[in-house]
């Protein structure tokens, strides 16, 4: 995938990924795009063969895009929320070198870094910690609270060089465990609420199965509900089809239970879904019944 560079069309992509609600607007910030891979190679088990319309329309040439995407919500009082932290300024070793550009993409948006109020990450692999400290090792938000899922937390605690593959425990160790160290990071139960801003609530919605302690991040009080998915969908095609994991699942029972549970919840709710791994047209869109098939199907607000 292309990545978005000065010029013209900087601005346009900069709308197409704004989402103006009642009291906050929410932007869908690339950190970076990985090189598409095969899509039997981004989800092993999928039967492809058996929905051929489904994966013309959301894997295109047989090919997973996808990008690392940061949510950042900017409330009426200037305070941002952010949701996950990206693959970080690179160079990457896992993903050939790639680097991220959270901060242009920031500044394109217009968003002031030291707004930061409140970070919080979904899980902690390596493609949503990455900007979480600056190069000294310290919070690179200096002025926001970091919190995480206590059942994330506890996970990679009990479980240490067990708790995930080798390139997500260097992350982690990298951009968490001092975060952890240094009793800065806030552990957060579900359905309590972790933020709010006039009418504005957030709180954590479990979505295990990804990881073990994996949270979407629901955002209530701004005209609809907005539910910031974190991983539990790779790709819009897992909405019609929950059982498609992609490889980086890791309890592939619970993700695709964690799935339904969401879209359903997204359907009957009228929400709003922000998926940081859809392709950036695709990154804001609504669930609902498909009238030929009766499954449920993603519908992007802009693509
Ligand atoms: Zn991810």
């Amino acid at each position: 995938m292309e990545q978005a560079g000065a010029g013209p069309h900087l601005w346009l992509e900069t709308e197409m990924r704004r989402l103006d609600l009642d009291g906050a607007t929410l932007f869908a910030l690339t950190d970076a795009a990985p090189a598409p891979a095969a899509s039997n190679y981004a989800f092993p088990e999928a039967d492809f063969a058996a929905h051929p319309e489904l994966t013309a329309r959301w894997f295109p040439d047989d090919t997973f895009h996808t990008r690392f995407g940061v949510f950042a919500l900017l409330c009426l009082d200037g305070r941002i929320i952010m949701v996950d932290a990206g693959l970080g300024p690179g160079p990457d070793p896992y993903f050939n070198g790639l680097g991220g550009r959270l901060p242009e993409e920031f500044e394109a948006a217009g968003l002031d870094p030291n707004a930061v109020s409140l970070v919080v990450f979904s899980h902690f692999h390596l493609d949503h910690v990455g900007w979480a400290l600056d190069e000294t090792g310290a919070p690179r938000f200096s002025h926001a609270r970091y919190l995480a899922p206590a059942a994330e937390i506890a996970h990679w605690q009990a479980q240490g060089e067990e708790a995930a593959l080798p390139h997500h425990v260097a992350a982690y160790r990298r951009s968490i465990a001092p975060i952890i160290e240094s009793r800065r990071l806030e552990a957060a139960e579900a359905g309590l609420p972790i933020f709010s801003s006039g009418t504005i609530t957030a709180s954590l919605l479990p979505a295990p199965g990804h990881t073990a302690g994996h949270h979407a991040i629901l955002i209530e009080g701004a005209g609809r509900p907005v539910l910031i998915a974190g991983d539990s969908w790779h790709n819009p095609a897992q909405i019609a089809v929950p059982d498609w994991c992609h490889r980086a699942d890791r309890d592939q029972g619970l993700a695709r239970q964690s799935r339904s549970a969401l879209a359903e919840r997204a359907a009957k709710t009228g929400a709003i879904v922000a998926a940081g791994h859809f392709i950036e047209s695709e990154a804001f869109g609504r669930i609902a019944e498909d009238e030929a098939t009766g499954a449920l199907a993603y519908q992007p607000l802009h693509g």
